[in-house]
């Protein structure tokens, strides 16, 4: 597995990424995410060694994040609206509607029986690709992270490339279809420096588990073709990222189908949210634990925060001892 050992950092400069802004939107953002994260994280900690501390990812401090910037999808808005709601979130409780405990808990009730003639149709669970649940692992484990960024590419995928490669990380870009269609360079310059794609739906749908099947098996397989043709390379994509981890037994077995796993995370710093950038730093430091996965935004609106904050992580990670691994696939 890639696991780079860092070489000295060098400073750089660093640009925010622009801004773009749009109106909060709790359900569009992968902040919803907190929720399940929480859960997640709570799923992930005992099989990980060490800490008793709290609350990893967004169960943290910053979930009472009151105003709520724009979530993730800002940018992608304008590419396509089509199905991206944006709802204003109000003052909002991050207990968010992906109250779920286990992201991965099938939610049954939404899973409608697929019209016949359905190449994804699920008539007998064991004709498909088996749902393996929810990754939320390195592949190496050990005292390995890796990093995650999604929403983009966007404007700040090059800042946090270039930060990436001072340090020699290596990390997992769950890309929206509508974006890397729009920036295929970005696409094929992830590839070229040695990071993976992770499918994240081609409009970031939310909640994704109210959509049909046949809606939620366009998303996830029009977005990976997508990703693809940006790619021009014909790249592996073995993992996809539902928007809001709003996983379910239904798109899970979809993803699998299609050659995918799900890919959870144990750490979510809500950088999204744009908390600040000691927020984000802290909520990761405090937080991840060797094998964790750590979400962060590369899309979605102004990433200079991220940014930002990636510039502090990555050292300390060196420091911490850390390798940089993708998830365990
Ligand atoms: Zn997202």
């Amino acid at each position: 597995m890639v696991k780079s050992r860092i070489p000295a950092p060098r400073r750089s400069l660093l640009l925010g990424a622009s801004a773009l802004l749009g109106t909060s939107a709790l359900l569009v953002a992968c902040g919803a995410q907190s929720s399940p994260s929480a859960a997640g994280d709570a799923a992930h900690r005992p099989a990980v060694p060490s800490a008793s501390t709290g609350t990893t990812g967004a169960a943290g401090g910053t979930s009472s994040v009151a105003a709520r910037p724009t979530p993730g999808e800002g940018e992608e808005a304008t590419a396509a609206p089509v199905r991206t709601p944006e709802p204003s979130a109000s003052s909002t409780a991050p207990a968010s509607p992906y109250a779920s405990p286990t992201p991965s808990a099938p939610r049954t009730t939404a899973v409608p029986s697929p019209p016949a003639g359905s190449t994804a149709a699920p008539a007998q669970p064991s004709a498909h690709a088996p749902a393996t649940g929810v990754l939320r692992h390195t592949a190496s484990g050990g005292r390995t992270v890796a990093l995650t960024f999604d929403d983009g590419p966007g404007p700040a995928t090059g800042p946090v490339l270039d930060l990436l490669a001072q340090y020699g990380a290596k990390a997992t870009f769950c890309e929206i279809g509508d974006n890397a269609k729009a920036r295929p360079a970005a696409v094929q310059r992830i590839l070229a420096e040695g990071h993976r794609l992770c499918d994240h739906t081609v409009d970031h749908p939310q909640p994704m588990h109210t959509r049909s099947h046949e809606q939620q098996v366009a998303e996830i397989g029009d977005a990976k073709s997508m990703i693809e043709a940006a790619a021009g390379n014909n790249p592996a994509i073995t993992w996809w990222r539902a928007p809001g981890g709003d996983f379910t037994a239904e798109n899970e077995r979809i993803g699998a189908d299609l050659g995918m796993k799900s890919l959870g995370w144990t750490v979510d710093p809500r950088d999204w949210s744009r908390p600040g950038v000691q927020a984000i730093v802290s909520n990761v430091q405090q937080n991840l634990r060797p094998g964790g996965v750590v979400l962060m935004h590369d899309g979605g609106g102004d990433r200079s925060q991220t940014v930002a904050a990636l510039k502090q992580l990555l050292p300390w990670l060196v420091a911490q001892g850390y390798s940089f691994d993708f998830p365990q696939s």
